[in-house]
């Protein structure tokens, strides 16, 4: 085991995943679909796959997922799923009355090779489809990219299926806000709102993995963005892409189906990259930036000047998502900060170029991605170099109780805490809320090791 190696003989390993840092692709896809409203998202697959999607959606937002299965059995192993998925799209529409279906395959109907357009297809010509409905669709082999890849891949279905090209451009902006927690996406809305600039935000799980308890099961909650919305896209201004992992396919989708041309930014997360998000919106929109949105940045500005001593050179180790781990180690680098270790299980060349500028100035810092950058990778790389600070999903816990290191649980999936889902990360009222998370968990920290030292802020 690599573990009983002196840290000089530890060698790069190469064949095999322990703890990988990402899941499995139809998890994105199916909440992707759920952003829009009246949509049922469809798993094409085993019911095993549907179960795990489901209630990994489930377990980190709180709330019940609805989703169809195609049910597979040996016999759509052998010979392919056409007869299942035509099934399927019959029941949903008979018996759930979805406005679409949102259709993603698995690792098991990829290997068959079952073809989603030519069923689809078939379908419609069956009279599967009823009027003023639809059926969209993705391809997502869970054996090549992550859960976010899955979500980036139905974001380009549904601009296959929906956007219409129009003449007359409107006066809207479409935000792909990429995978971010339903708070986020709400927040996302109210700063453009804020800056009076009028917005399509899809895919937008707000008001659907968030809901209110009304004491009714309702089937497709009244948040997600209307099927409407999404078709008048194409006849928007521009299209702001939050995420080059997540958001950046979709908005290219759609510049090449309706001419709706787009900038890729980070997901606004920490100070500079809400900077550039608010700064693009008025420069696009030609509005000018409203003094509440200058004074909750002051606010930001005020909690990291009052508290810089406290994060002064601290050593974090960051796990998770591409899009957000730019945005989140440029965030700490900013608060000085040392992000040193930073792992993604999503594969891409631009993640590692995009880190590289951001840690310039952390020349100990080290990054991996793709499949061989696992959280067993992490905790050797600590072992090896302490750090004060672990930021990343649930699964860091373990890492967390072994080197007796503060855990702040940002990204997915958390487990084992609530409030993702309710407060948001993106914008300065975002970041206020994440510098409070990492202050606390420093001083927790600080009161649980050295109690015989009074924990008292100074500034
Ligand atoms: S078989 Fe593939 S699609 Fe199904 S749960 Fe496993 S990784 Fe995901």
């Amino acid at each position: 085991m690599l573990l009983r190696h002196t840290p000089t003989e530890i060698k790069e390993r190469e064949a095999l995943t322990v703890n990988p840092a990402k899941t499995c692709q139809p998890i994105g896809a199916m909440y992707a679909a759920l952003g829009i409203h009246g949509c049922m998202p469809h798993s094409h697959g085993s019911q095993g796959c549907c179960s795990y999607h489901r209630s990994a959606l489930t377990r980190h937002y709180k709330e019940p997922v609805m989703a169809g299965t195609s049910s597979f059995t040996e016999g759509a192993s052998v010979f392919g799923g056409q007869a299942n998925l035509l099934a399927a799209i019959d029941t949903l529409f008979t018996v759930y009355s979805p406005d679409l279906i949102a259709v993603h395959t698995t690792c098991l109907s990829e290997t068959i090779g079952d073809d989603l357009n030519q069923i689809v297809g078939k379908a419609q010509e069956d009279g599967l489809i009823p009027p003023g409905k639809r059926v969209i669709y993705a391809s997502t082999p869970s054996y090549v990219g992550s859960h976010v890849t899955g979500f980036s891949n139905m974001v380009k279905g549904i601009v296959r299926g929906l956007p219409e090209k129009s003449a007359a451009k409107s006066d809207k902006l479409n935000i792909i806000p990429g995978w971010v927690e339903p708070s986020d996406m709400r927040e996302i809305k109210r700063l453009a709102k804020e800056m009076g600039v009028p917005v399509t935000v899809f895919p937008d799980t707000s008001g659907v993995l968030d809901n209110a308890m009304t004491g009714r099961h309702e089937m497709y909650p009244k948040g997600g963005t209307p099927v409407a919305d999404i078709v008048a896209s194409g006849g928007n201004k521009h299209t702001l892409a939050l995420g080059a992992f997540a958001s950046e396919e979709g908005a290219k989708a759609l510049e090449v189906k309706c001419g709706v041309p787009f900038t890729t930014l980070d997901l606004p997360i920490g100070i500079a990259a809400t900077d550039r998000f608010i700064q693009k919106l008025s420069v696009i929109s030609g509005k000018p930036v409203p003094e509440s949105i200058a004074d909750e940045r002051g606010r930001l500005v005020d909690l990291i000047t009052d508290m810089q001593q406290y994060f002064w050179g601290k050593r974090v180790a960051l796990w998770g998502d591409p899009d957000q781990l730019v945005a989140l180690a440029e965030f700490l680098v900013d608060i000085d900060m040392r992000p040193v270790y930073v792992v993604s299980g999503t594969p891409g060349k631009a993640f590692a170029e995009r880190m590289e500028k951001v840690l310039a100035d952390i020349p100990e810092a080290k990054c991996k991605n793709g499949a061989s950058a696992d959280m067993f990778l992490m905790h050797q790389w600590i072992k090896n170099g302490k750090v004060d600070l672990l930021m990343g999903n649930t699964y860091g816990k373990y890492i967390a109780r072994d080197e007796a290191t503060p855990l702040v649980r940002v990204g997915f999936p958390i487990l084992d805490r609530v409030g993702h889902t309710y407060f948001p990360l993106v914008g300065y009222a975002g970041a206020i809320r994440l510098l409070e998370r990492i202050l606390n968990a420093l001083l927790d920290h600080k009161d649980a090791t050295c109690p015989e030292t009074q924990v008292e802020l100074t500034m």
